[in-house]
């Protein structure tokens, strides 16, 4: 089992109800870092993790990713100085049409700060620090609830903007909302992505989970260490949704293969 893990902001937050897997305490982060250099995990690389996942690399005992949704700066600011520390490797997801905005849908919130995201120079900074960065749609849509134009154009527009702003080519994906259906994978694949993650809860399993439909575990305000331990080690028998998907993706992957 791989534990690919789900965060999105680092930094400092007064405690909040709701949404709590999108804030991380900056000192908790460091302290999940910490956790996972002294037990020994072996954080890999996405592309490591696909290896292993395909079969073509021996699965590590304690293997973890670590991924970060929509690209905010608090990224730069606090997660990767730990990340570097450690030697880690993540993944950041950006919103190609959002770089260096205000990150506009936190207003519909009340009361919550409205951080911003990276600008594409701040990207390549991260990424020449050892940073990969994937796609998060052009506009953070919900990819199952638009049309099949508008799906192959979120896809394929924020992979060549990215590609143009970063010089490398964008591989990763990761869909906004964790929303997607059976149309938006194939286009995905058409695309060029060769992984994209979900929030499909679980971890991914060799052989059993396509890289295109990858489960994820997310990280709340509220996980401890313990809790981020069970999180992390503790393997779940896999939730419906995830039973399904990895059902549907075996009766089609001759198509994606
Ligand atoms: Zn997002």
């Amino acid at each position: 089992m791989i534990s690919i893990l789900m965060y999105h902001q680092v930094g400092d937050f007064a405690p909040m109800r709701t949404h709590r897997a999108n804030y991380c305490d900056r000192r908790r982060f460091a302290a999940q870092m910490g956790f996972l250099a002294r037990f020994g995990y072996r954080v890999l690389s996405l592309d490591q993790a696909l290896g292993v996942l395909r079969g073509e690399r021996p699965a590590p005992p304690r293997a973890v990713v670590l991924t970060f949704d929509d690209g905010y700066d608090n990224f730069a600011d606090h997660a990767l100085p730990v990340l570097q520390r450690h030697g880690f490797p993540a993944t950041v997801y950006a919103i190609s049409g959002w770089l260096g905005r205000r990150a506009e849908w936190f207003a519909k919130d009340p009361g919550r700060p409205i951080p911003t995201l990276m600008s594409a120079a701040r990207l390549r900074g991260i990424q020449d620090a050892g940073i990969t960065i994937g796609s998060h749609t052009h506009s953070h849509a919900r990819l199952a609830e638009v049309d099949a134009r508008t799906k192959r154009d979120e896809l394929t527009r924020s992979k060549s903007m990215l590609e143009d702003a970063l010089g490398v080519p964008v591989q990763h994906l990761c869909y906004p909302f964790g929303s997607f259906d059976h149309d938006t994978v194939h286009a995905a694949a058409e695309t060029g992505y060769l992984s994209a993650t979900t929030c499909l809860r679980g971890g991914a399993e060799v052989l059993i989970d396509h890289p295109l439909v990858l489960p994820r575990k997310a990280i709340s305000y509220g996980d401890n260490l313990l809790g981020y331990w069970w999180k992390v080690a503790v393997k779940q028998a896999p939730t419906e949704t995830l039973e399904e998907w990895r059902e549907t993706m075996r009766e089609s992957v001759a198509h994606l293969s």
